[in-house]
Formats: structure tokens, C-alpha cells, sequence
């Protein structure tokens, strides 16, 4: 580090189990990029002046996360088309004093489920989840499918993101889940339903009746594969975890920052290393 080296990192509270900044590490040293990335802990009364004293400080950019990303869609100048459908901004980049906001959780749900399988634009996808990450993967799959189904324990959670997205959105009631399963192409779980124990928000009875599911995607990750992952293979439907999807979105956002492309290989080996030492 020197004098010119460039500042970028992640903003949360907590933040202390992020893997981004070792994602991010990873590439600045593959790409020899004069620049570090770190992880910044900050109160949600003192975001908005943190933001503020990164863009004063010449910073690149922030990933925003949990519980920041509706109040980072409010600091910003701008918002990209993504930003500004989900109504949350997880990556902030600063250009000449002003900040856009753009959501790579979009593109890395997008690039996630292409990974797991082929989708055919006719098809019918399942997201189990409203909060920020359900969101996003709603607004990704209404681009690349006919039909998306929304479940939400909180009902009115699922009719918001259902009207925002419009009329190729439906609301699933939240106990009619394991019948839609059984229904649709495509299954994103973004609950944190899983995030620890062996809990899983579809069990190996709904899954085996699953039939028409090609491709299933848990934004949960863990060291391990998760519940609904596992189960899921079992039955032979493709599916991936949440560490794909993190990639994918730390991608995007490493892309934003430098404005070129983002080694990729070395940031899955990054994170897979920390999520799954050993
Ligand atoms: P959030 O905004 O707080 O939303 C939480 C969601 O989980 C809501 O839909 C909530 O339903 C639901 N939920 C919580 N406890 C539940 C329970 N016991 N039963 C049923 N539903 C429950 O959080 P988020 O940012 O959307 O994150 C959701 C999940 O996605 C987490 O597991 C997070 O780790 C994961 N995620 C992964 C990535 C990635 O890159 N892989 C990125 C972002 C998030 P209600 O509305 O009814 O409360």
C-alpha cells in the first residue's frame, strides 16, 4: 500500500463474516491493482455519513449489505434500472463526487440460475421469499421467464413485490408452497429459512413431486451444502447454493468498480475457500 492506493470495501452491520472482502482481495491481487478492499461496520444512524466520508475520501466504491441497502438507494445520485426495481442498492461506486446504486444481486441470481440449467422463456419460476434477496431474484427471473409465482410467510410482503413486478407475477398463499413446487420450472428459495440447522423450506415429499423443476437455486450458503440443496440432488434436480449466486453478484460489482471484467475463477476459489476450509 502507498500513497495511490485505492480504497473500496463493504458496509454492514454486522460485517464481520462477510466473504466479500476476501473475494474482492483475491481479484485486486490477481488483476496487481494498486487498491484494497475492507470491511467497515457501521450503525444504521451513521450510514448516510459514511457514505458521505467515502465519497469525500476519493473511494471507489462500496458493497452495501445487511440491514443498509434500503438507505443506500436513498443516498444516492443516481440508481440503475435494477436499483431501482428492487428498491435497494448493494453496490455503490463513486464517479467524479457523485454515488450511482445498482444491484448486482439481480445479475448474480441471473447468472446463477443460467449456471445451474437451461430455462426455457416459457417457464414458470418459484420464489419462495420477499425480503431484499427474494426481491431481486423475483425481478431476475420475471427477465428470463413467462410467469413468476411469489410466496411470503407475510403476505403483504409478496402483494407488494407481486404489483411492482406487475402481471406476469402471482402470489402464492404461504401454505400452498409445497403444491406450487410440484408446478413450476424453476425453484429460488430466498428465506433465511436453512441459514443454520437442518432446517429446509421444501422437505424430500415435496421435492420428490417436484418433477417439472429443472433448476433450483438456495441463496443460503453454508460450509456445507444446505438441506434443500442436498435434497434437492437427490432427486436429481440441478441445483446450487447461495455461494454461486454471492460470486456471481461480487462479479458484477468488481466490474462496476474497475470497469473491467472480473476474474471470476479466482474469486469462486476465494470464496469457496472461506466458506468451506479445508
Ligand atoms: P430479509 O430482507 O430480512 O428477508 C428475510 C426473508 O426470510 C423474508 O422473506 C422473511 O419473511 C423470510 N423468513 C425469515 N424467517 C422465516 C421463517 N422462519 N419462515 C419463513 N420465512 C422466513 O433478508 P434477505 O436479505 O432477503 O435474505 C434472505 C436470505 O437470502 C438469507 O438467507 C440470506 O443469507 C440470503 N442471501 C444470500 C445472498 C447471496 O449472495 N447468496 C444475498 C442476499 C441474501 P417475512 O417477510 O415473513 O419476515
Amino acid at each position: 500500500m502507498d500513497a495511490a492506493t485505492k480504497l473500496c470495501g463493504v458496509v454492514g452491520h454486522p460485517v464481520a463474516h462477510s466473504l466479500s472482502p476476501a473475494i474482492h482481495n483475491a481479484a485486486l491481487r490477481h488483476d496487481k491493482r494498486n487498491a484494497v478492499y475492507l470491511a467497515f461496520d457501521v450503525l444504521p444512524d451513521e450510514f448516510a455519513t459514511f457514505v458521505d466520508g467515502m465519497r469525500a475520501a476519493g473511494a471507489v466504491g462500496l458493497n452495501v449489505t445487511i440491514p443498509h441497502k434500503r438507505a443506500a438507494a436513498e443516498v444516492c445520485d443516481v440508481l440503475d434500472e435494477q436499483a431501482h426495481q428492487v428498491g435497494a442498492v448493494n453496490t455503490i461506486v463513486f464517479t467524479d463526487g457523485k454515488a450511482s446504486g445498482h444491484n448486482t444481486d439481480v445479475a448474480g441470481v441471473t447468472a446463477a440460475v443460467k449456471e445451474i440449467g437451461p430455462i426455457e422463456p416459457d417457464a414458470t419460476a418459484l420464489v419462495i421469499g420477499a425480503g431484499g434477496a427474494g426481491r431481486a431474484a423475483a425481478w431476475a427471473l420475471a427477465a428470463m421467464v413467462k410467469e413468476v409465482w411469489v410466496a411470503n410467510r407475510t403476505a403483504a410482503r409478496a402483494e407488494k413485490l407481486r404489483s411492482s413486478i406487475g402481471r406476469t407475477a402471482k402470489v402464492i398463499p404461504w401454505r400452498e408452497v409445497p403444491t406450487a413446487a410440484a408446478s413450476v420450472d424453476v425453484i429460488v428459495h430466498a428465506t433465511s429459512v436453512g441459514l443454520e440447522g437442518d432446517e429446509a423450506i421444501l422437505g424430500p415429499y415435496e421435492l420428490q413431486k417436484a418433477k417439472r423443476c429443472g433448476v433450483l437455486l438456495d441463496l443460503v450458503y453454508g460450509p456445507d451444502e444446505t438441506p434443500l440443496v442436498r435434497e434437492a440432488r437427490r432427486v436429481g434436480i440441478a441445483s446450487a447454493d447461495g455461494l454461486m449466486m454471492l460470486v456471481h453478484q461480487a462479479a458484477a460489482a468488481y466490474e462496476l468498480f474497475w470497469g473491467s471484467p472480473a476474474p471470476a475463477a479466482v474469486m469462486r476459489r476465494a470464496a469457496a475457500g472461506m466458506a468451506r476450509p479445508g
